[in-house]
């Protein structure tokens, strides 16, 4: 090996180990039989008769170091001095003794965290990165997510949906968005407009007219200097343009709008893995609160609330009543741009790397 070698720095995942609560790490692969105390709480037995209640609380998602330094404090003294994250940052507590339960929910609830996302409830929003990491997004991640959290907190302390329910937002339209139960997604309406002054000092061309899927964008001369133009007749307001191209912009008070897709499904049981569909489309993108998408989205969650069967997913359930029934229960206009999977969707749906016109 030459002196010259240079070993390469690891920079993965950390090793989880040795954060563990001591008990888990014990135990770990050794669980003999676990249960939902109530809704938010866990307990795992392991083979070696030992016990670990895990306790699930709510957060704001993006948090400020004042309330990471509250939920460590509150690990201190009312948990054992241990904490982990789900993947749709809920925080869990984990203690070994059962009398420390409920003194744990109690300051979580006075504190502002709610205890539940756990069995069939709402569980927290999984939302992109927005404003505070992503340069490109066209609205709030974490404010969206807040804004209806708060509108469903009861759905989250509760355990009363006929299964899970994953709801996620993403605020563009075409990178780290989710696949979900049901999925708020920003949707552009109009085409970019294009600053033509900047084009040629900020954007490479050749990578922005390679990003547009349906081969909208063609190099072109402006004012004598190397620019861009769209066929507005063949875009379809997708915003990939925008990443490489930040002069071509996209994001719009009133033409970036919201949708909302249902039916999403990345597991195996019962039914095949699905892909969501949309079924509304146009919502405004009205901060602080978002009132449109919460009306719409509590119509939904109330109407599979009602009418689902035990065990059923949101998708499930549509499929099985129909989706002329989903939009006779939920009272959504339905448009021909909405449920893309008859016959004819093969012209439609981009099966292949072909373009076509
Ligand atoms: S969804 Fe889009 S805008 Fe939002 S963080 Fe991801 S890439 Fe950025
Ligand atoms: S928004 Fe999408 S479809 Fe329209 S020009 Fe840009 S990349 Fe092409």
């Amino acid at each position: 090996m030459s002196e010259q070698f240079r070993e390469a720095i690891e920079s993965g995942v950390p090793d989880a180990f040795k954060y563990m609560h001591p008990v888990m790490r014990r135990n770990y692969g050794q669980w003999d039989w676990h249960e939902r105390c109530r809704p938010g709480v866990l307990h795992h037995a392991s083979h070696n008769n030992e016990h670990i209640w895990t306790v699930r609380a709510g957060t704001q998602r993006q948090m400020d170091t004042g309330t990471i330094r509250k939920l460590c404090q509150i690990a201190d003294e009312y948990a054992e001095g241990h904490v982990r994250f789900t993947i749709r940052s809920n925080i869990e507590f984990m203690v070994s003794e059962e009398s420390k339960v409920v003194p744990l929910i109690d300051k979580l609830t006075a504190e502002g965290f709610p205890v539940g996302g756990t069995g069939n409830s709402v569980s927290m929003i999984s939302h992109t990165q927005g404003f505070l990491h992503c340069d490109i997004p066209a609205t709030d991640a974490s404010g969206v997510v807040k804004a209806l959290m708060d509108e469903l907190y009861d759905e989250f302390v509760n355990e009363r949906m006929p299964n899970r329910v994953h709801i996620s937002t993403s605020c563009c339209q075409i990178n780290c968005g989710g696949q979900a139960d049901i999925a708020v997604n920003i949707q552009h309406t109009k085409p970019p407009m294009i600053n033509h002054d900047l084009v040629s000092n900020v954007c490479e061309r050749p990578a922005v007219v390679a990003r547009c899927p349906v081969a909208a964008i063609r190099p072109a001369m402006v004012n004598g200097k190397p620019s861009l133009e769209v066929d507005e007749r063949k875009c379809v307001c997708c915003g990939a343009c925008y990443p490489p191209c930040p002069p071509m912009q996209i994001n719009d008070p009133e033409n970036s709008k919201l949708a909302i897709w249902i039916g999403g499904k990345n597991s195996n049981a019962r039914s095949k893995p699905s892909m969501m569909k949309l079924v509304a489309a146009g919502l405004p993108n009205k901060p602080p609160r978002w009132p449109e998408v919460a009306a719409v989205l509590k119509k939904i969650l109330r109407c599979y609330q009602e009418n689902a069967k035990d065990w059923e997913r949101v998708g499930e359930w549509v499929e099985r009543i129909g989706w002329e029934r989903f939009f006779q229960l939920t009272e959504l206009p339905f448009t021909r741009f909405h449920v893309d999977n008859w016959t004819g969707a093969k012209y439609t749906l981009n099966h292949s790397t072909h373009i076509r016109f």
